[in-house]
């Protein structure tokens, strides 16, 4: 697990000075990174700070890095530096937080040569992608969805001793800001014994989830124990995994989702390191009594001490006729990581329990993230839902949401965007933020 060190100091500033601002997302206690291109320029790596961002590969060129990290930060993806061991990422990080650091600005004018502000650069995947996968670890959200489908027995046997997930497409995973198309597909025969048809989803959902990618990957064959699973995880970001829940709901038996899923899943631009993310690890869920304990392969006491992660989230909505009225998003939902079920390491662990091999740059999702509230679902299919686990209600019974120009929504509507955020804070600690993951539905073609 990563230390807190002087990296984390909350007193620390920068001359970087938008920075300083409390609401910053980026103060020199998070620098996140990114890969960025500015015109038509070869994308970069990038560290933001503030409302700048430091371009890593002039930073290499000037040989103001480690000689050791000067060909990894010269590439545009990050998986060659995702690869070096937590070590020695740790002693970057500690080498940007001095170049930012108002004590040590001797160097000051060469590095503000190297930057470029955020409103001037366009954000690219921050990784080649290999491999998605996509989990299923919050028990409410899985409580809430089997609730609708099979009120009796909303959790099916296997839920609390294996992390679920399937794998994804990773080829449409996408950057914040693209535009997402409606997918078309097959639905449902209407009754029993019917034909089914094929049309424009009418059931577009976003799901609210954590992204994290993996650093040192394992070999084919080998495993991840669970004590190491941390030095394995390189840093997160929001992902929206939009799903078409009618073509779903048709298709996902007997063997997941595929169509429903696949058309495009969103991430932020900004991969927030596990060594940022150190101040705010706090203990995994405490399992209800009753709950079966995890095999020993998921069990660890470092795990159940320091496996969650205090993030806060947030789901905001604008339509078109908001966006031209210029009225503020709606907000539709407020969410923390610490209520999954399953922690990261834990899903890292099981994902190459079985000797498979997970590459730097792989890209996990943690599963629709919701809490026990109402007013924390991550998704309309839960949001607008009328029951709850303790009423459980067949799932077509819906209240829709009420927009500030009087709209409804019970699914998302072309020309809606969905805008999600996410931020640690606690009262020792500088708040860090993760930016914004946004996508505008475009209509089906
Ligand atoms: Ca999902």
């Amino acid at each position: 697990m990563h230390q807190i060190d002087q990296t984390h100091d909350p007193q620390l500033k920068s001359w970087v000075e938008t920075a300083n601002d409390p609401k910053s997302d980026f103060p020199i206690q998070n620098l996140p990174f990114c890969v960025f291109q500015q015109g038509d320029r070869i994308p970069a790596i990038g560290v933001g700070i503030g409302d700048q961002i430091l371009n890593l590969r002039i930073a290499a060129d000037k040989g103001m890095v480690g000689d050791e990290f000067v060909e990894s930060l010269q590439a545009n993806t990050l998986n060659s530096f995702m690869s070096f061991e937590m070590e020695k990422r740790l002693e970057l990080r500690q080498l940007l937080s001095s170049i930012f650091s108002s004590e040590t600005s001797a160097d000051r004018v060469a590095v503000e040569s190297a930057m470029v502000s955020q409103t001037d650069a366009t954000f690219c995947l921050p990784c080649r992608i290999g491999d998605y996968t996509d989990f299923y670890a919050s028990v409410y959200h899985a409580t809430n969805v089997g609730c609708m489908f099979r009120p009796d027995n909303p959790l099916l046997p296997n839920y609390k001793h294996i992390p679920i997930g399937y794998h994804g497409r990773a080829s449409s995973v996408v950057i914040s800001g693209t535009e997402v198309r409606r997918p078309v597909g097959q639905k449902a025969p209407a009754e029993d014994g019917g034909s089914p048809t094929r049309s424009p989803c009418a059931l577009l959902d976003y799901e609210l989830e954590v992204g994290f990618f993996v650093g040192q990957g394992n070999a084919l064959g080998e495993t991840i124990p669970i004590e190491q699973a941390d030095n394995h995880l390189f840093g997160m970001c929001l992902l929206n995994d939009w799903s078409a829940r009618d073509i779903q709901k048709w298709e996902y038996q007997p063997l997941g989702p595929f169509l429903a899923k696949s058309f495009a899943s969103t991430i932020s631009p900004w991969v927030v390191t596990m060594e940022a993310l150190a101040p705010f690890r706090v203990p995994a869920l405490i399992r209800p009594k009753g709950d079966p304990e995890p095999l020993d392969y998921l069990s660890d006491p470092e795990n159940e001490s320091h496996g969650g992660v205090d993030l806060k989230l947030e789901v905001l909505l604008t339509s078109q006729q908001m966006r031209e009225q210029s009225l503020s998003p709606k907000h539709l939902s407020s969410g923390n990581f610490t209520n999954m079920y399953w922690t990261i390491g834990q899903i890292l662990a099981h994902h190459a329990s079985n000797g498979c091999n997970l590459q730097p740059g792989d890209l996990m999702g943690s599963g629709t993230i919701s809490g026990t509230e109402r007013e924390s679902r991550g998704s309309l299919l839960e949001l607008t839902w009328d029951g709850d686990s303790e009423h459980p209600l067949p799932g077509t019974q819906r209240t829709p949401i009420v927009l500030p120009t009087g709209e409804e929504r019970k699914f998302l509507a072309d020309g809606d965007e969905v805008i999600m955020r996410g931020y640690c804070e606690n009262e020792s600690h500088r708040r860090i933020g993760f930016g914004e993951c946004r996508g505008i539905i475009l209509p089906a073609v």
